[in-house]
């Protein structure tokens, strides 16, 4: 039986038949992970991304940054460096943050990879619908950790798993095939222990902000 990824503990196999895949559900921070055989590899993993419409024509999308700057970013008082990390093809929000008169940059492993970006240091780092693509989740938080300022932010947006297993099963969220790992806040606080930050903010629905 696999360990969770996350926080070590067994794990439970969690079977889909309609989408013949399956899932290893940890037994203690509720972390489901998606089988690695399943996972797409990286040109199809790509090719997903374009196809989402995470674009300044979409103004569902434009909306959700213009209030996560506003009920989230600007209450921060951040005068030092912003990076969004995996922005997607965009970047939308790094470009909203500059309109904002932020000192924003954004770094993303298929569409932007600037490698020079990851050796800086930032006062906020950003990760808005990214974190449920992680592979290894550990190493992912600690890189970004990594990346902060003493005192910086990291703030997560990503939809949280507080529903049921059999509410999960039938969830839209886990049927986007680049859609890997789904946190619990459970497995978000051990996810803060390990990297040694603090939770500062938890809506339970989508979003966190942690301090280092
Ligand atoms: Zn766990």
């Amino acid at each position: 039986m696999e360990e969770c990824l996350i926080c070590g503990s067994k794990t439970k196999m969690v079977e889909d038949k309609q989408l013949k895949l399956s899932y290893a559900l940890c037994q203690r921070c509720g972390f489901i992970y998606k089988d690695k055989a399943v996972h797409l590899n990286l040109e199809a993993e790509h090719n997903q991304y374009l196809t989402h419409n995470n674009s300044f024509e979409s103004e569902g999308y434009v909306k959700i940054f213009v209030d996560l700057i506003r009920d989230h970013i600007k209450p921060l008082n951040i005068s030092g460096k912003i990076l969004d990390f995996g922005s997607g093809p965009g970047p939308v929000l790094k470009t909203l943050l500059v309109q904002n008169g932020f000192d924003a940059f954004d770094y993303d492993p298929f569409f932007n990879r600037n490698e020079a970006y990851l050796s800086k240091k930032y006062q906020l780092i950003t990760c808005t619908e990214v974190a449920e693509h992680f592979t290894n989740p550990i190493s992912e938080f600690k890189l970004l950790t990594s990346m902060l300022e003493d005192k910086g932010y990291l703030l997560i947006m990503t939809k949280f798993r507080t529903m049921s297993l059999d509410e999960f099963m039938n969830w839209w969220y886990r049927r986007d095939r680049t859609h890997v790992s789904f946190y619990t806040p459970e497995s978000l606080e051990e996810i803060s222990k390990q990297c040694g930050l603090s939770i500062v903010y938890n809506n339970k629905i989508n979003i966190m902000i942690f301090q280092k």
